[in-house]
């Protein structure tokens, strides 16, 4: 059958995953890497310097993520440094500047880039859902260009558990799940305590390669953490965590505490991590979303299943500050509902609303 997001298939050890990666989505990432070094332009070099401490702390404690890139940049034909920057968004949103490095900032207090990143969850463990299953709705809000470069990645690398993941470039992981029943799902945040440390998407990768709740948590807030998403936890269990998190913090809470589900979009909601918040003026445009999916949860409290998650991703309410979004600087890019209970996921292509959504399964 043919696929709205094209699949790529790869077996081996990190490296010849990757490898495989990069040979499957070279043209993808090719003009990835063309419209990072357009727009930076002499901004790229200084920030390949400032990533060198990214670098030594992300092989210091992911050693096999970072095998995986390299094998990437190999099969694709690209510098492995370049590589490594386009994964730290920490440097490349403008989060972490110059003053944790003898080399001074490229921004000279120029505007940052544009935040072109944002989602929106619902998550639901029994007693929430109809079928007793775990069911995940996702809407993945980027800029139009990322469009062109979704793949979803089968990583079946050596001693971990498979993993299905939605990918940009075949390589840098947007959400997923894998074959011991872990699913991520979550959220971009701005924080103001991003700092060196491990790239947060590069975090991703890790979680997803854990066998158990506890473990993937324990990535999550893995101290070495540069920033860190909004992670959304998700055990075929039944428990589902969110991990409300920054460099320095964290707020976690459980689905168990509010009947079985959760929701989240690009806001801090915990208390003691509105501190943190750095993007204030976006907020709004964020709480829209993140009050229908609350809406949901409470609404559907006991019948969440596939029809229940596949009307909340294509919501209009509040539009063009609507869960299915088609307006702005992001809008919906893709859209994913999983039953991690039966280790399925549907995928749009698109806003949901235009676009049917076609099944993928781990083997
Ligand atoms: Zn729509």
């Amino acid at each position: 059958m043919s696929y709205p997001i094209p699949i790529i298939e790869t077996r081996g050890t990190h490296y010849q995953v990757g490898q495989q990666i990069g040979i499957a989505a070279r043209d993808a990432l090719r003009a990835m890497y063309a419209e990072s070094l357009a727009e930076y332009g002499d901004k790229w070099k200084p920030l390949l310097a400032l990533s060198k401490p990214f670098l030594d702390k992300t092989i210091e404690h992911f050693p096999k993520v970072v095998q995986e890139l390299q094998g990437c940049a190999a099969g694709v034909g690209i510098p492995f440094d370049d590589l490594f920057l386009m994964s730290v968004e920490e440097l490349l949103y403008e989060e972490v500047r110059g003053e944790t490095s003898p080399h001074p900032s490229p921004w000279k207090g120029e505007g940052e880039r544009e935040r072109k990143k944002g989602c929106s969850d619902l998550a639901a463990a029994p007693p929430a859902t109809r079928d007793g299953h775990v069911w995940l709705a996702h809407n993945n809000d980027l800029g139009k260009s990322a469009y062109d470069y979704l793949f979803v990645t089968r990583f079946r690398a050596e001693g971990e558990p498979e993993i299905l993941a939605v990918t940009v470039g075949g390589i840098f992981i947007s959400v997923g799940l894998n074959n011991a029943g872990i699913a991520l799902t979550g959220n971009q945040l701005n924080a103001n305590d991003s700092r060196v440390g491990v790239p947060r998407l590069l975090l991703v990768r890790d979680i997803l390669a854990q066998r158990n709740l506890e473990s993937a948590l324990a990535s999550a807030l893995h101290n070495e953490r540069a920033s860190s998403y909004n992670n959304i936890i998700s055990s075929s269990d039944g428990r589902i965590v969110n991990v409300e998190g920054s460099a320095t913090s964290a707020a976690l809470t459980w689905s168990e505490e509010h009947g079985g589900t959760l929701a989240h979009t690009n806001h801090y909601l915990a208390e003691n991590m509105l501190p943190f918040e750095s993007d204030h003026q976006n907020i709004a445009t964020s709480a829209t979303r993140c009050e229908r999916a609350f809406d949901y949860a409470n609404k559907y409290h006991g019948s969440i299943d596939y029809e229940i998650c596949a009307r909340f991703v294509r919501d209009h309410v509040y539009e063009p500050w609507s869960v299915c979004k088609h307006a702005g600087q992001s809008v919906t890019v893709f859209s994913t509902l999983i039953d991690l209970t039966e280790q399925k996921m549907w995928l749009a292509r698109g806003n949901p609303c235009q676009n049917e959504f076609a099944p993928y399964a781990l083997t």
